[in-house]
């Protein structure tokens, strides 16, 4: 029974879409009793194919570390031997016990790149296991919004550029990490929405709208088209943006700046290369690990950096350490020191981090950032364990502590990168994962009076926080002498467009105003009246 067909919810990531549902977690029906062989077969053929399908895509669109990946599982589940394990154990469990044993044999052998085998096993028997249980479940619609009760990165990434156009979760927060990918890759998601809309039938039609922070199922012809209009809009305004790509990175009164992206994914760096991003200022490297229940070793490390930097070779990017703060904590971590505290804490953890960095980083122009820094000393720790490799070492301005220790860090960073999102929640004393925590707050005078004080130290500074890419706040950030911004992929465009109508010097004289003011609303409003909206 339909109990409701309208839902409101919270949008964290802009934008509208009109497309059938698809729900990605429907419980799996237990299949209890033994398999008959054919189907065991069939699934393992239907899989290979699959991915080997996946893996043609995803070259095609350029994607090749993710094809080389994707390939790789094709010919484990081609394999005769895990095959014929299979046919024998008989059951889904007995499969699983099979597969399990077969990555297990993996796990022991010395050669690191063949122990890292033995997750694309295990994912192989996940699938060939989902496709015996799920046979008779529908496929996704050529366009499709997600449903799903919580999502993770991982399952955005997945069907994106293949009929993704918007998600909905029951969970998660505008800082989850699904939300930083979907802002990331421009995806409308819309959270916190009734769980009655896991009980629609996949193919309904749904209608995303993640401004208004609304869902509707089977909506009537009217909003149909009033979505459709926004969506047209936004497409305009888009092409807008992208005409300027290629045209010089400099501002109305002939500043240069420097534009970079913000990745966690091969897929955001092809957006932002395709965007014409000059690299990449901000990889978040905890977001594969926030369910982990340990801490990664080399191989998990370069299992997720291969992909993202192979797409990024020649570029040059700063790669960050896990940060497992706040909204990031893994539950292994939860209950007693978690952040950078945590990581420097366990030496080993810390070393083959920087192990899998430095050595699959070599084809880029690598540089490593430690987030959430709070003193000089931890600084010094990261540095003494990178060692010998010329490679700079710089810090996130994100705490309040790193700002009053800002001349002391001068002595040990190569470069400080502003994290406007942390650093404005602790300033305001607002928790990362309140509502109320967004981007143009930066324009507090109580934050900006921090920055301003971070431009004077003596080292190159960039902002990779989400204020970069808001229209208040960007024009006070140049103001205040930023001349390297780092910004979500979907992002990029925009903040040039901007940043080319912005004068620099006009911008200097509204930031030592906005120091005087109250609040950010006052900040913001003396924007809007003085350089109004220079975008469409
Ligand atoms: C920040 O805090 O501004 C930042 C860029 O880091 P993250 O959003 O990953 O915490
Ligand atoms: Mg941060």
């Amino acid at each position: 029974m339909r109990v409701a067909n309208r839902w409101a919810g919270t949008g964290v990531a802009p934008g509208t879409a009109v497309a059938p549902a698809w729900r990605i977690d429907r419980p799996v029906p237990v299949v209890a009793g033994p398999v008959d062989p054919a189907r065991i077969d069939e699934a393992f053929h239907a899989v290979a194919a699959d991915l080997s399908a996946l893996a043609d895509r995803a070259r095609a669109q350029g994607r090749h570390a993710a094809a080389d990946i994707v390939a790789t599982g094709a010919l484990i589940a081609a394999d005769p031997g895990l095959l014929d394990a299979a046919r024998r154990s008989a059951t889904p469990d007995g499969i699983h016990d099979a597969v399990e044993g077969y990555a297990r044999m993996l796990d022991a052998l010395p050669d690191p790149t063949l122990r890292e085998r033995a997750a694309d096993v295990r994912q192989v028997g996940r699938r060939v296991i989902d496709r015996i249980a799920r046979a008779g479940a529908t496929d996704p619609p050529e366009r499709f919004v997600l449903v799903a009760e919580d999502l993770g990165p991982a399952d955005l990434l997945e069907h994106l550029g293949n009929g993704l156009v918007a998600a909905v979760a029951v969970r998660g927060g505008a800082n989850s990490h699904a939300a930083i990918v979907a802002r990331s890759v421009g995806l409308p998601l819309v959270v916190g929405v009734g769980a009655e809309v896991l009980d629609l039938p996949d193919h309904t039609l749904l209608l995303v709208d993640a401004e208004g922070g609304m869902v509707l199922a089977d909506p009537p012809e009217v909003e149909v088209t009033r979505a459709e209009d926004a969506v047209t809009r936004e497409g305009r305004r888009r092409a807008v943006f992208r005409s300027e790509r290629g045209l010089p990175h400099a501002t109305a009164d002939g500043q240069a700046f420097r534009l970079l992206c913000n990745v966690a994914s091969d897929t955001e760096v092809r957006a932002g290369r395709d965007s014409g991003a000059e690299g990449i200022g901000l990889l978040r490297t905890e977001l594969p690990f926030v369910h982990a229940e340990h801490w990664p070793d080399e191989a998990d490390h370069r299992r997720a950096l291969r992909p993202i930097l192979a797409e990024a070779a020649g570029w040059p990017v700063t790669v960050r350490l896990l940060d497992f703060a706040n909204d990031k904590v893994p539950p292994f971590l939860r209950g007693g020191p978690a952040g950078l505290a945590a990581l420097l804490a366990a030496p080993d953890a810390l070393a083959a981090q920087l192990r899998a960095i430095l050595d699959v980083g070599r084809a880029v122009a690598l540089r490593v950032m430690v987030p959430m820094v709070t003193n000089a000393a931890e600084l010094r720790t990261v540095r003494d364990a990178v060692g010998d490799a010329a490679i700079p070492v710089g810090a996130m301005v994100e705490t309040a502590a790193a700002v009053d220790a800002i001349e002391e860090l001068c002595g040990v960073a190569d470069f400080f990168s502003v994290g406007t999102n942390d650093l404005t929640a602790e300033l305001l004393g607002l928790d990362r994962t309140d509502p109320r925590a967004r981007p143009e707050l930066a324009g507090h005078p109580r934050v900006l009076a921090r920055i301003a004080r971070v431009m004077t130290a003596g080292r190159p500074v960039s902002v990779c926080g989400d204020a970069g890419a808001h229209p208040t706040t960007l024009p006070l950030l140049l103001g205040a002498g930023v001349r390297e911004f780092s910004v979500a992929c979907a992002r990029v465009d925009e903040t040039r467009y901007r940043l080319r109508r912005l004068d620099a010097a006009m911008c200097a004289r509204l930031f030592a105003k906005a120091l005087t003011m109250r609040d950010a609303e006052e900040t913001a409003a003396l924007v809007r009246r003085r350089i109004g909206d220079v975008a469409p």
